[in-house]
């Protein structure tokens, strides 16, 4: 599909491809086949202001040339660190069971002492605020850290494409194959790269399962075809997803599809770190010997050698300045550095600065001071005091969780003559990872008692237990008749072995008027 605007544009016009040749539509003829012309035409232009632009961009393929030096080690780092983490973790054990384990039918989540209930959500939500709060402080201080060094896109791409360059070759070793007709060679590597992603992909979806289905009896269970459907379907529905995104999608998933790189720039300001091109100190731009003088020669330190654009994975020029496709990924620092190192030129055309720093000339000493600004002190206190509550409530958290369900069908009966009784039904959950025996009571109003129950009662490690219980109160106490309607009153669950243990949950016990 194609657009046509004119500048000044008046009128819209629409039409099928084939009219662009009689005249019907003022649209310009173009070469490429296209079910659909959307023109946007004045009066009165001419030829010469016609603009063509397509809706979608035609995708250039881009072989990453393979690149060296200090920031290429911190992404080979993040990439063993983080996929060691995440293929490691789920064979880890812990008292006997998986040390991360997210239980989904029971509804526990397992992180190695730590049982988690639906009724800890209030951990997820710090979670979630700790995550977002330290994406923004990450952005403010240094740009996009986390697609650059440790997003599942970014460290995929760098695992597969490093599949692709031992098996294929670099840059033009890659571009020739490409090019070359199908033979024999170009089939064998073809096929040994795919399975490699095949098996990478596959496992990563099996890991990921992983997560969620006990991986030894999942990949035993696998072994034999007895996989349930759901199993089946997310091990090959990520599988899939890793082996399209890191292996065809690659760049397209950072330029159309992730959200974050379009808001990005919101957490940006003229003191954050990016990635940045100094054109002060490479313009006017021009390809020399080692030899020549740069200076009587007229030119700036860059030679123009293209080097920043091949290492580049999105395929951009940085030089061009800052554009929303730049991952951050801090490939062409590394590429120009070594171009600088071997005309004997300082390192840095490319570098780690901040737009103040660039306009105004800080050296490093004062750009470290601006970006150590009341911004990201803001956020980097507030993630800290957020850290700090979550960690204090964890450690504090108590392992005894109580749930009430009052009996709707039998809210209050008299038992005996003179004896009120209510039926309820306690939900016990220990969250520890050692069995307890707790006991039950109740207070609020005289003379109330626990009936129906026998205690104390044992509680499993990291389970709950459903118990039926009746109160029982009587209806006169020390000679004063009780208020009728229903009174506020308190269940007390105490743990046997450690008084401390305790939990009070509020009720009300009904006498009938
Ligand atoms: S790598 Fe450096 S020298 Fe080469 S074109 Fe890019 S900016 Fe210029
Ligand atoms: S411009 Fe540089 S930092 Fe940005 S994506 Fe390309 S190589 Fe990475």
């Amino acid at each position: 599909m194609h657009i046509a605007i004119w500048p000044g544009a008046t009128e819209i016009i629409v039409a099928p491809a084939r009219f662009r040749r009689t005249g019907i539509a003022r649209t310009p003829i173009v070469n490429r086949p296209s079910p659909l012309v959307i023109g946007i035409a004045p009066v009165g232009s001419t030829p010469e202001q016609e603009q063509e632009q397509e809706i979608y961009e035609v995708r250039k393929k881009i072989y990453p040339r393979a690149v060296h030096g200090w920031f290429a080690g911190w992404r080979v780092f993040f990439v063993i660190f983080t996929q060691v983490i995440f293929y490691g973790l789920p064979w880890l054990q812990w008292n006997g069971r998986q040390a991360v384990l997210f239980d989904l039918p029971s509804r526990k989540f397992y992180i190695f002492g730590l049982a988690f209930w639906p009724q800890d959500f209030i951990y997820l939500t710090a979670f979630l605020l700790i995550s977002a709060l330290s994406l923004f402080l990450f952005t403010a201080v240094a740009g996009r850290l986390w697609c650059g060094y440790a997003c599942p896109q970014t460290v995929y791409t760098e695992l597969f494409l490093w599949i692709e360059r031992k098996i294929e070759g670099d840059r033009l070793a890659r571009m020739r194959l490409d090019a070359a007709p199908w033979s024999l060679e170009k089939f064998v590597h073809r096929a040994l790269k795919h399975i490699s992603w095949f098996i990478v992909a596959l496992w990563t979806g099996y890991t990921f399962v992983g997560y969620f289905t006990p991986i030894h009896e999942l990949g035993i269970r696998g072994m034999t075809w007895q996989l349930g459907p759901w199993e089946t379907f997310w091990v090959l529905f990520y599988g899939f997803a890793t082996y399209g995104n890191a292996g065809f999608m690659r760049e397209q998933v950072c330029k159309y599809m992730c959200p974050y790189a379009r808001f990005q720039s919101v957490m940006f300001d003229r003191d954050t770190l990016t990635i940045t091109y100094d054109p002060i100190r490479g313009e006017p731009r021009g390809p020399r010997s080692k030899k020549t003088d740069r200076g009587a020669a007229g030119l700036g330190d860059c030679i123009e050698c293209q080097i920043c654009v091949q290492v580049c994975p999105v395929g951009i020029d940085i030089r061009k300045g800052l554009q929303y496709e730049c991952i951050g990924c801090a490939a062409c620092v590394d590429g120009c550095n070594q171009v600088m190192d071997k005309m004997g030129y300082p390192p840095g055309l490319i570098r780690y600065t901040t737009e103040n720093a660039l306009a105004r000339g800080y050296d490093t000493k004062a750009m470290w001071r601006r970006v150590f600004r009341p911004r990201t002190l803001v956020y980097a206190a507030v993630l800290l005091a957020i850290i700090a509550v979550a960690v204090g409530s964890l450690a504090m958290r108590n392992p005894l969780k109580v749930d009430i369900i009052r009996d709707r069908g039998a809210l209050a009966r008299e038992a005996t003559p003179g004896l009120i009784e209510n039926v309820y039904r306690l939900q016990l959950m220990n969250t520890d990872e050692t069995a307890r025996r707790v006991t039950i009571s109740a207070r609020g109003v005289p003379g109330i008692a626990v009936v129906g129950v026998e205690q104390p009662i044992a509680l499993e490690p990291a389970s709950s237990r459903l118990i039926a219980l009746r109160l029982q109160a009587p209806v006169d106490a020390g000679g004063q008749a009780q208020k009728t309607g229903p009174q506020p009153i308190e269940f007390v669950v105490r743990a046997v072995d450690n008084e401390e243990v305790v939990r009070y949950e509020r009720s009300s016990f009904i006498f009938p008027r």
